[in-house]
């Protein structure tokens, strides 16, 4: 697949996995993002920046990291799409899909759940959005419950809040080292892959 570079004065460039200083800064790009939608939805969003079945691209801006957009290859379907807020509303997201569906014979979708922001941009490029199987979804569904129980039984601030729910504190804590092992984790998967 060639992958467009050119997304008018942004760049869109392969993440390399076995670089730490780009996997940090796309680790705290999806921490940035976590907690928006922890703020947004009272709940940690699902998706995955980097994994062997995923192509991740850094949007750069200036030479510096302002985004990312992780593309299933299987699927052909974007799984993420980041843009770092200050970068926001200059049609980076419209010009950095416009370029991948350009790229690709096969029509570009999106993968739900979408952000609002992300099924406005779906509709206004006319890009379909696919729902993940009903097998993946129970699987993610069980997966957020059983982290959010643990959470819930470590926490030590008993007062207020869902009883189902850790809470909030605890909870955006937690996010941090979710998001270093799903990064980290992944990132080692590839490096041993490619070393292999
Ligand atoms: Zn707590």
């Amino acid at each position: 697949m060639e992958l467009p570079n050119d997304v008018g004065v942004f760049t869109l460039d392969p993440l390399d996995p076995m670089l730490n200083e780009q996997v940090s800064l796309l680790a705290a790009m999806h921490y940035r993002y976590l907690f928006e939608e922890l703020a947004r939805t009272g709940r940690r969003a699902g998706g995955c920046p980097l994994a062997p079945w995923l192509t991740t691209l850094l949007l750069r801006h200036d030479g510096g990291v302002v985004g990312f957009v992780a593309l299933d290859v299987r699927t052909r379907a974007i799984e993420l799409l980041y843009v770092e807020q200050p970068y926001r509303r200059h049609g980076l997201a419209t010009a950095a899909l416009d370029a991948l569906s350009g790229a690709m014979p096969e029509l570009l979708a999106l993968k739900a759940p979408l952000t609002p922001a992300g099924r406005a941009l779906a509709e206004r490029l006319g890009l379909p959005v696919v729902e993940p199987e009903t097998g993946q979804q129970e699987a993610a569904r069980a997966d957020l419950t059983a982290w959010e129980q643990n959470l819930r039984v470590q926490c030590r601030h008993r007062r207020g809040g869902r009883p189902d729910r850790p809470c909030k504190r605890c909870y955006r804590n937690a996010l941090e080292g979710y998001v270093e092992d799903l990064v980290v984790e992944h990132a080692a998967a590839i490096r041993a892959g490619v070393s292999v």
